[in-house]
């Protein structure tokens, strides 16, 4: 029995934790995680160690001697595969380990694709150093990458293969890349990088089938009967939150288990933190949503271990923000943008450097800075007032943002 156990050793439940030593939090640990690894950096996998510019040990959130000399119990390439709410115990193969408070930090899966040929040789996802180690194995024998899905990680992984030298094509569903989370001046910027470097973009197509001979991808044909060779596919649409242990107990949720504001799940003595709580954002007006950043699996976390340290009670309220690198460009994001009603294009996206900020009801509630990290910072101040500049201003990039908060 340990005091606190955590379920997922990646980002959430590394953080949980640290923070629960840096509480001074003085009871027993565990953290059992599936992958065979110390907790690592996942935000690396489609961006520098794809690329092969950093190594697997510098993605290590802590060095290995960490965990031992905080007295963190590190149970890894194990599953916890049910769990018993009243016994207060989580089921790993046949053993059963006793907490007393228990944080469920499972992450999520890639989600697959449905249609037949989804599993040859060929097809990844990319979610773990595993996923990530197996790709680039196959890469020297690789010349067509087709990306399905032109989400930040199907984009950052098409940046790095064109810049391997592989012929790349993004399929996107919707009729612009990242339509899920960004305004359209952002999408057109992006395929506009995109196709200079030469990656093909085809917006508006559907996957109906993969492709292949002998169990291995050869392509991938899509609704309207066109094939699009490929020898590798890269399948970046989504994830399904790893819940369903929890939610077996009795947990409420569906796409994640739900949360209240200080993390807690529907049952007793268990939170859940990061990309699988399905929690009320105060920057998306209280909109119950996931959040799938390294930002909200750091603060929910720390949230969560100050309350079982018994250091602080405050509800979890911190302000999302995210990056992407694709090139030399540098995306950050502050705010969420769900529910914008308005975007003002601060800065001419043909310099490369400019930001899109989105305001809702006259109020600036997110911004995306490209290559624009003043805009990012200071942009930030006018989301935590709620500001609402005048447009015209906000717009003129002579004007300084943090004049306008
Ligand atoms: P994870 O880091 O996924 O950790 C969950 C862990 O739990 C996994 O190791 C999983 O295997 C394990 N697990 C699940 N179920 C069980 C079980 N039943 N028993 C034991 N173990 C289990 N975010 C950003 O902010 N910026 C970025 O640029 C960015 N880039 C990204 C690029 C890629 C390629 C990926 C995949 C993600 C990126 N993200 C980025 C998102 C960010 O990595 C996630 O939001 C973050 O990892 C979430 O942390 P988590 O702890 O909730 O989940």
């Amino acid at each position: 029995r340990y005091d606190v156990v955590i379920v997922g050793a990646g980002h959430a439940g590394a953080q949980a934790a640290i923070a629960l030593r840096q509480a001074k939090f003085a009871g027993s640990i565990a953290v059992i995680g599936d992958e065979p690894e110390l907790p690592y950096e996942r935000p690396p996998l489609s961006k520098d160690y794809l690329a092969g510019d950093k190594p697997f040990d510098r993605l290590l959130i802590r060095p290995p001697a960490f965990w031992s000399e905080r007295d963190v119990a590190m149970l890894l390439g194990q599953r916890v595969t049910a769990v018993d709410a009243a016994a207060h115990t989580v089921s790993v193969g046949e053993t059963a380990i006793g907490y007393g408070r228990l944080i469920w930090a499972g992450g999520g899966s890639p989600r697959r694709l449905s249609c037949s040929g989804h599993d040859y040789a060929g097809v990844h996802g990319v979610r773990t150093r595993a996923d990530v180690d197996k790709l680039m194995t196959e890469l020297a024998t690789t010349t067509r990458v087709v990306v399905i899905g032109g989400g930040y990680i199907g984009l950052e992984a098409a940046a790095v293969l064109t810049k391997l030298g592989k012929h790349v094509t993004v399929l996107e569903a919707q009729d612009r890349v990242l339509a899920r989370v960004a305004g359209a001046q952002l999408s057109r910027f992006y395929e506009m990088e995109h196709r200079a470097h030469g990656v093909e973009i085809r917006l508006g197509v559907t996957v109906d089938v993969i492709e292949g001979a002998a169990d291995k991808v050869t392509g991938v044909r899509l609704a309207d009967r066109e094939i699009v060779p490929a020898d590798m596919v890269i399948v970046g649409i989504g994830i399904v939150p790893e819940v369903a242990a929890l939610l077996a107990a009795g947990a409420e949720g569906g796409n994640g288990v739900a949360v209240d504001r200080h993390c807690r799940t529907s049952l007793p003595d268990i939170y859940a933190i990061g990309d699988c709580a399905l929690h009320a954002n105060d920057f998306a007006d209280g909109a119950p949503i996931r959040l799938e950043s390294v930002q909200n699996a750091n603060d929910q976390a720390t949230c969560v271990a100050k309350a079982i340290a018994g250091v602080s009670d405050a509800p979890y309220h911190a302000i999302p923000w995210f990056w992407s690198n694709q090139y030399d460009l540098k995306l950050q994001t502050v705010g969420l943008s769900i529910g914008y009603d308005q975007t003002v294009l601060r800065g001419d996206p043909a310099t490369r450097s400019f930001s899109l900020v989105y305001l809702k009801a006259g109020r600036v509630i997110a911004l995306d800075c490209v290559n624009a990290t003043r805009d990012y910072v200071q942009g930030r101040a006018l989301v935590l007032a709620g500001a609402a500049p005048d447009p015209a201003r906000l717009a003129d990039p002579g004007q300084v943002l943090k004049e306008l908060a």
